[in-house]
Order: structure tokens, then C-alpha cells, then sequence
């Protein structure tokens, strides 16, 4: 039996972030996690291979269909993707082996296995070295999450898997003849983009009668006109009730009352489900809801005394970043009494060309709350640098405080969103009014200005309109 002062279950961004928190406060830290490398879902199978590929790609479709635009000749442009995912994978095991050097950097021991909660302070490891007990103070379960299944749909693995999660789909050694994606979220939308641009026939098939819930439905209107021009086909009100592999490398996917749709690749997106395999919550007696998610206090605490759960395994957004948060934060309320996430403040983008992202309240989300607001737009059209670049698609719209003009939420649908949005995250977490980001100069020419312009909108004083 080896004791540590602090456990944590998982590398992923939550754990392995968790980890280093705590080693930097000065615990003994070791940190379990099952696969051989480091970095969770997000590192692995998740965020970076998926924001390689859709780099990739889109270097391949602007080569394509923009380059000539900027006076650029090409003889011609062709497709290696056998290199585009090898650079995908050397991407995901340079951070792997980056999360490693860091653990070695601070002293977290790191065990390879299935980790299980055996009760207060005690965990079993299972790995190639067999069962190791860990004593512990504290444990932090950080498991992360899985790709939620779909009553009917036959899941297949590997690369010759025609019904697949977004893990065979961020592998697929040749570019889908006609690709059926299911659900038109994040992943359906991201990786729909990647094997779109790459020549695929993509249809994405929807059940509710809009695409990705929960972000701006102004915006998320026009992403979709924008993203049907780069040859996605939506089918929104289509609920999936089936799909499974067919003979011949082909696929068949059911959709109540609609014929099926034949297909030779099946991309499940529906959502993920918190990671609670073989952790052995029901026999150290965790509590956990309805859908599986570990039941924590505002410190990160779950019912069952030293033992604390984070990331996707928990309520909230799973988002990369969110899990981050939250490992520090609970590392630095067991270690110092204090520690905060502000969930108003937590930004979420999709990566698609172009970005769309967001930060704080949405319009729906204020007026459902009775909270008045006042909201300013600006069109990247009107932008110097959104014209240089070529990208001139896409809004940015404040939204804020209509007595105390405070900024609740920014949605941007538009060229380096994702970027754009640190700023909006920034003026809510320090409880700007969009007076401050309207007098806040901004160097010119970038997209930046216009954030800026649309902070004045809200006062109707936006300029280059
Ligand atoms: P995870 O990253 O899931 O890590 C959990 C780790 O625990 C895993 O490594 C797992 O192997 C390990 N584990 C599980 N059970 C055990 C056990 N019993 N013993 C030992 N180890 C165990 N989020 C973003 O913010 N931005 C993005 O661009 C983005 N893109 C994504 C793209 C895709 C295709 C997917 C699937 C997800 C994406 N996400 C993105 C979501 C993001 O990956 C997750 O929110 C994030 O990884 C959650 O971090 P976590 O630490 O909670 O869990
Ligand atoms: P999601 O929740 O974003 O979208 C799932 C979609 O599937 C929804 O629109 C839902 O209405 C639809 N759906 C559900 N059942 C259906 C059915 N039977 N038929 C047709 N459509 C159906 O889920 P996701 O795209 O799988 O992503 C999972 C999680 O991963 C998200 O929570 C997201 O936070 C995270 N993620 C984040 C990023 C990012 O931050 N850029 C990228 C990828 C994934």
C-alpha cells in the first residue's frame, strides 16, 4: 500500500491540471489514468486531433476555392490524407508526451490502470503491474466522459467501422463517398466540416428543428445558411431511429416516418454521458443523478467524505477549459479554503470556418429570466480587416444591462471567434459595461474593432456603419 496526499482519477484536462495544481501547492500527488498517454479525451480523441484536422482541411479548401482570389496559382491542389493524419497524430503525441514532462517536472507519480474508488481515502489501481493499493486524504475523480449511445444505432470500432462516435470519425484512412451525420452539434458540425471540405457528400441529420441548441439562435441561423454554401445538407425535425452497417462498405440510417438513407459512413454525435465505467461509485456509495453525473457541493465535493469529482463527470458544459477550472479550483479549496469558478464566464466555440462563440447570457436565456437588456450588432462585412482577409461573414452582438449597462453575454459568429471571445470572457469575469469595451482601444486593422463596434451599437453610436 503507498500513500499519497492527494489522488486524482483521470488525465484529462481536469485531472492532469488538477495534478499539477496540487503539486505546485506542495501535496504528493499521483494521478491514475488507464490509457498509456496523457491528456484525456480532449488530448487523445477529442479537441486537439479534431482542431488539427479542421486546420488541415481547411488549408485545403481555401487552397481550393480561395487562393485564386488573392491572385494565387496553384498547377493544382491535391489530397494527401494519409500525411494529413499522420500530422494529426504526431500533434496528439507531442502533447501527450508534453502532459508526461510536466508530471515529471513536479513530482506527480503517475500509475497506468483502471483506477477504482474502493471508500473514504482509498483507491485500487488494476495495470500491467497488477492490483496496487493508494492510500489518500483527498481523491479527485476526474473520468471525463464518453460518446452517448442511440437506441438503435450499431456502433462499430476501427478504421473499417461504417457506424462509428467521433473517434473513428477523426481516423477514417479515405475520404467518406457520402458521409450521414447524426445530430447537428458541436462534433456533428465540426467534423461534418472537416470531411465536407475533403470532397464527402455530407448530410447531417437533426431532431430538433434547429442546429446547435443552446448557442445564439440568431447566429446559429446564419451558421447554418453559411455552412449549407460549403455543401452541408441539413435535415432538421429528422429523428434517428436506427442505423447499422450494410454489405457492400455501405451504411443504412432509419429516420421516423422518411425512407432510410443509404450512406458509406455513419457519424453518431447525439451528445456525451459522464465516464463512470468500472470506477466503482454504487459500492463506495457515491450519489450520482439521473444521467450519471457525480453530485458535487460548490467545492467540488461529493456526498462520500475526501472524494471529489470534476470535468465532464459533473454538471456543466463539457468543455475542455471548464474542466480546468474546476481542477484548480477544487485543488485550491482543499489547500488554501478557497476557490471559484464563475460559470457566467466560461466561453464556448465551435470550430467551424467560420467560428462561432459565445460568453455569458444568451438573448433567449434574458428574456425567459425577465432580465432587460440592450443589445448591440456589428457585421464583419464592415470591417478593414474581415476584408482583407476574405472573411467578411458572420456578426458580433453585445448584450448588456439595460439600467446598469454591465456586460452580460457576447455571441460572435465570424473569423477567429474563438479568439475574439477572450476579451468578452475577460470584461464578464472583471463586470465591464459595454461602455468599457466600447472606449477600450483596439488596434487597427483587426477584428477586434469589431467587438469594439458593437459595444457601441448597444448605445446606438456604432461608427463605421
Ligand atoms: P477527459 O478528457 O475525458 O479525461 C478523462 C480521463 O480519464 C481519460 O483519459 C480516461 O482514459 C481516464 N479514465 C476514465 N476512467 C478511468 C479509470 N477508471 N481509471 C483511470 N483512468 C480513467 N472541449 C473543448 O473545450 N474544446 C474543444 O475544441 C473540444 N473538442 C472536442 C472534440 C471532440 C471530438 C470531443 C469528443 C470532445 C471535445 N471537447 C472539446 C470536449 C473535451 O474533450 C472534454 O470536455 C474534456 O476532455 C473533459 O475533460 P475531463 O478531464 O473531464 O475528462
Ligand atoms: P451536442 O449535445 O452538442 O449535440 C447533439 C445533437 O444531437 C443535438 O443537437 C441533439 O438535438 C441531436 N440529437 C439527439 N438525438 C437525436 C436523434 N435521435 N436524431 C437526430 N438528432 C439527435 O453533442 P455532441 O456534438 O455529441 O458533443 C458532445 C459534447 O462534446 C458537447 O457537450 C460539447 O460541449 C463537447 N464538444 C465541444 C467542442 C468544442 O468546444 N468545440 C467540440 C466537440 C465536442
Amino acid at each position: 500500500m503507498t500513500r499519497h496526499d492527494l489522488v486524482v482519477i483521470g488525465a484529462g484536462p481536469g485531472g492532469y491540471v488538477a495534478a499539477l495544481r496540487a503539486a505546485q501547492l506542495g501535496l504528493d500527488v499521483a494521478c491514475i489514468e488507464k490509457e498509456p498517454q496523457l491528456g484525456g479525451t480532449c488530448g487523445r480523441v477529442g479537441c486537439i486531433p479534431s482542431k488539427a484536422l479542421l486546420e488541415s482541411s481547411d488549408l485545403y479548401w481555401e487552397a481550393k476555392t480561395r487562393f485564386g482570389t488573392h491572385g494565387v496559382k496553384l498547377p493544382s491542389v491535391g489530397l494527401d490524407l494519409a500525411q494529413m493524419l499522420r500530422r494529426k497524430d504526431e500533434i496528439v503525441a507531442g502533447l501527450g508526451q508534453g502532459v508526461a514532462g510536466l508530471f515529471k517536472k513536479n513530482k506527480v507519480t503517475r500509475y497506468l490502470g483502471l483506477g477504482r474508488l474502493l471508500g473514504p481515502g482509498s483507491v485500487s489501481v488494476a495495470g500491467p503491474q497488477g492490483e496496487l493499493r493508494l492510500e489518500a486524504k483527498h481523491v479527485i475523480l476526474a473520468t471525463g466522459s464518453i460518446s452517448a449511445p442511440l437506441p438503435g444505432v450499431e456502433l462499430e470500432s476501427g478504421p473499417d467501422a461504417r457506424v462509428g462516435t467521433s473517434t473513428e470519425a477523426l481516423a477514417w484512412p479515405s475520404v467518406p463517398e457520402h458521409l450521414v451525420v447524426i445530430g447537428a452539434g458541436v462534433i456533428g458540425l465540426e467534423l461534418g466540416s472537416v470531411w465536407a471540405r475533403l470532397g464527402a457528400r455530407v448530410s447531417v441529420l437533426e431532431y430538433l428543428d434547429r442546429i446547435l441548441p443552446g448557442m445564439d439562435a440568431d447566429l446559429a441561423r446564419e451558421a447554418q445558411r453559411v455552412l449549407a454554401k460549403q455543401g452541408l445538407e441539413f435535415h432538421l425535425g429528422s429523428r434517428v431511429t436506427g442505423a447499422r452497417s450494410a454489405p457492400g462498405g455501405r451504411a443504412v440510417v432509419e429516420v421516423q416516418g422518411r425512407e432510410p438513407v443509404d450512406c458509406d459512413r455513419v457519424l453518431l454525435a447525439v451528445g456525451r454521458a459522464p465516464n463512470t465505467q468500472g470506477l466503482g461509485l454504487a459500492e463506495a456509495g457515491v450519489a450520482q443523478d439521473r444521467r450519471g453525473s457525480v453530485l458535487v457541493d460548490e467545492r467540488f465535493a461529493t456526498n462520500v467524505a475526501g472524494v471529489y469529482a470534476i470535468g465532464d463527470l459533473i454538471r456543466g458544459p463539457m468543455l475542455a477549459h471548464k474542466a480546468e477550472e474546476e481542477g484548480i479550483a477544487c485543488v485550491e479549496g482543499i489547500v488554501t479554503g478557497h476557490g471559484h469558478v464563475n460559470y457566467d464566464a466560461i466561453p464556448s466555440v465551435v470550430y467551424t470556418a467560420p467560428e462561432i462563440a459565445s460568453v455569458g447570457h444568451s438573448e433567449e436565456d434574458l428574456t425567459a429570466a425577465g432580465i432587460p437588456f440592450r443589445k448591440g450588432v456589428f457585421p464583419f462585412q464592415a470591417n478593414g480587416r474581415a476584408r482583407a482577409l476574405g472573411h467578411t461573414e458572420g456578426r458580433v452582438k453585445v448584450l448588456a444591462h439595460r439600467d446598469t449597462d454591465r456586460v452580460l453575454g457576447v455571441h460572435i459568429l465570424g473569423p477567429r471567434a474563438g479568439d475574439l471571445i477572450a476579451e468578452c470572457a475577460a470584461a464578464i469575469e472583471f463586470g465591464a459595461s459595454s461602455e468599457d469595451l466600447a472606449r477600450t482601444c483596439h488596434a487597427h486593422p483587426t477584428l477586434a474593432e469589431v467587438v469594439k463596434e458593437a459595444a457601441l451599437a448597444v448605445d446606438g453610436r456604432a461608427l463605421h456603419i
